[in-house]
């Protein structure tokens, strides 16, 4: 039987409204260096399209934590996978993830880069689900607020399919 997906965003609407973070950034720190710190997998759709649409120069690094099986509930648990490949201290320093749910994963990442004394952290998200939060934490930079759904797409998945899709949808079971 074929999957069924429902569109949540349209992909124009989620291309507008990361030019619109893009800007906002761009004015931010037009007069310092800043990283890009894009969590993989999920970041990596979101922080191309951000990276690209900004007009100043950035840099850009990866880590790798795994919080989910292969399902659709979380495991509760962070494991870091890949780490950053550089020091960043005294760094201005971007988190670039897919989306904040129970926002474990970023509370876990953001309180381990602060211990590495960057000049500053923040946090730029395409999606938050405000209602399933587990622990505090609020993003500095959120593209959309979304209900309590699992969604795919724009690097989100589901058993590692439909990251590429160019909207967020909803699997219709
Ligand atoms: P958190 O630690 O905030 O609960 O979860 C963070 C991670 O869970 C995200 O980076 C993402 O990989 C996964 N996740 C949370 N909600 C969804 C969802 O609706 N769809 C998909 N595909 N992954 C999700």
């Amino acid at each position: 039987m074929e999957t069924k997906i429902e569109v949540l965003i349209p992909e124009e609407d989620i291309r507008a409204r990361i030019k619109e973070m893009a800007a906002e950034l761009s004015e931010k720190y037009k007069d310092q260096p800043v990283l890009l710190v894009g969590i993989l997998n999920g970041s990596v759709f979101f922080l191309t399209e951000l990276a690209q649409q900004m007009s100043i120069p950035v840099e850009i690094d990866f880590m790798a934590a795994s919080s989910y099986g292969s399902g659709k509930e979380s495991s509760g648990r962070v494991l870091i996978t890949k780490d950053l490949a550089r020091s960043i201290e005294g760094d201005h320093v971007i988190i670039v993830e897919d989306i904040v749910d129970t926002g474990q994963t970023l509370h876990l990442l953001t309180e381990m880069l602060l211990e590495r004394n960057p000049a500053s952290l923040e946090l730029a998200v395409l999606l938050d689900k405000p209602t399933r939060r587990k622990v505090c934490l609020d993003a500095d930079y959120i593209g959309f607020q979304i209900p309590d759904e699992f969604v795919v797409g724009w690097g989100l998945d589901f058993n590692q399919k439909y990251r590429d899709l160019p909207y967020i949808g909803v699997i219709k079971d």
